[in-house]
């Protein structure tokens, strides 16, 4: 069994994903071309935004936004605790700094009250200028962008939705990758939309922001790559890969993202009364990025973790260390009491194989373990 089975997905889809691959190979045109100018077309549609470009990585994504809004040293960018690194590091990257807010327990997402009192403490403080806050669609999840909104509003802060676990979901049809100010994905292969490398994008309708980002993306260009108005960088979208996308956004919209909400209420309905299991509110649509079940304690979560890799089923902790403990950040001082919620998921989460592909039996098995560990524990 595999956490997420990309092998599977390629064995399904392998003839149009040769046959794009070929394309690229035919024309000898590796850069830039016809499928990345399709690619950011049909992904800004998908989206229902203006403008999409394609980089190098979700990395760069996030980072290229912050450049282009000239975020820089003093600057506070207010980052949910309880994420993947690179949404903290992008901050630091650009000499601004990264200020950790406490996330919900149902939802796993930055948290709007902690949002408002993190920021009231900061403008208190006086040292840092507000400037942006990056929500994160955790595990496919969106965050609660209309509270976020409210906040934003209110201190006047740009709002950046990191949609690298994200996309694909939505707030009553509303889709992820286009809240906030702009918004992010990755197309690392483990993503809910992945190539075959790495690959990333920007979504906005803001048409100043996008042509800036457009031409930092490779290296400051002017009216051409040696005409070079600015400092910027080199990111781009492999060709290659935008092919594979292609192909792969269709699968995506048609199959993809109905399967893996199909596994969400098989494991829920198996699981539910059993450990604490994915909470989606009302109106809410997840991607599923992960699937992630909440158990009583560090220990127990730990033994789990145990009993499923013996029956050889991988299982994995996201996050296990949260964003202010990380060494990186170490120069910056953070009261751990202020994160509660965080260091209690860091200690209870696990999540569980998910992806498309993953078969009824598989689910069964999964979930058969679990509930004769979770019998154990009560005699
Ligand atoms: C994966 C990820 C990123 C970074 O994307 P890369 O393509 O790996 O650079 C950023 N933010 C979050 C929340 C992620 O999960």
């Amino acid at each position: 069994m595999e956490f997420r089975d990309l092998k599977i997905q390629y064995e399904n889809n392998k003839v149009e994903i040769n046959h794009a691959i070929q394309e690229v190979l035919n024309h000898a045109n590796f850069i830039g071309g016809k499928q990345i100018t399709e690619l950011e077309k049909e992904l800004a549609d998908y989206v229902g935004v203006k403008h999409c470009i394609t980089c190098a990585n979700g990395t760069d994504a996030l980072s290229l936004v912050l450049m282009a809004w000239d975020i820089k040293e003093g600057d506070a960018v207010f980052v949910p605790n309880f994420t993947f690194f690179a949404t903290g590091e992008v901050v630091s990257f650009n000499g601004a700094t990264p200020v950790f807010v406490d996330v919900d327990e149902n939802t796993f997402n930055i948290c709007p009250e902690s949002l408002k009192l993190t920021i009231e403490r900061i403008v208190k403080e006086g040292k840092l200028n507000p400037k942006v806050i990056i929500p994160v669609d955790l595990f496919g999840l969106p965050a609660d962008y209309e509270e976020i909104e409210k906040v934003a509003q209110k201190f006047n802060l740009l709002v950046l939705e990191d949609g690298a676990q994200g996309f694909g979901g939505s707030i009553n049809g509303k889709m992820a990758c286009s809240f906030g100010n702009a918004a992010t994905t990755s197309f690392f292969p483990a993503k809910p939309l992945g190539c075959y490398g790495d690959g990333g994008a920007i979504f906005t309708n803001d048409d100043s922001l996008a042509e800036l980002i457009n031409s930092i993306k490779v290296h400051g260009k002017g009216t051409s790559k040696y005409d070079n108005v600015r400092i910027g960088v080199n990111s781009r979208l492999d060709t290659i890969q935008a092919a594979i996308l292609q192909v792969k956004l269709k699968v995506f919209r048609e199959q993809e993202l109905d399967a893996v909400n199909s596994v969400f209420h098989s494991y829920n309905n198996k699981l539910q009364s059993i450990v604490s299991t994915p909470i989606i509110p009302n109106g809410y649509y997840s991607s599923f990025a992960q699937y992630t079940i909440k158990l009583e304690s560090k220990a127990i979560r730990n033994e789990l973790q145990t009993r499923l890799l013996e029956h050889n089923i991988p299982c994995m902790v996201y996050y296990a260390k949260p964003m202010h403990q990380q060494k990186a950040f170490s120069s910056s001082s953070f009261i751990d009491s202020d994160f509660y919620v965080t260091n209690l998921l860091c200690d209870t989460v696990l999540s569980l194989p998910m992806h498309p592909y993953l078969k009824e039996e598989e689910i069964v098995e999964i979930c058969t373990i679990i509930k004769k560990f979770m019998l154990e524990r009560k005699k």
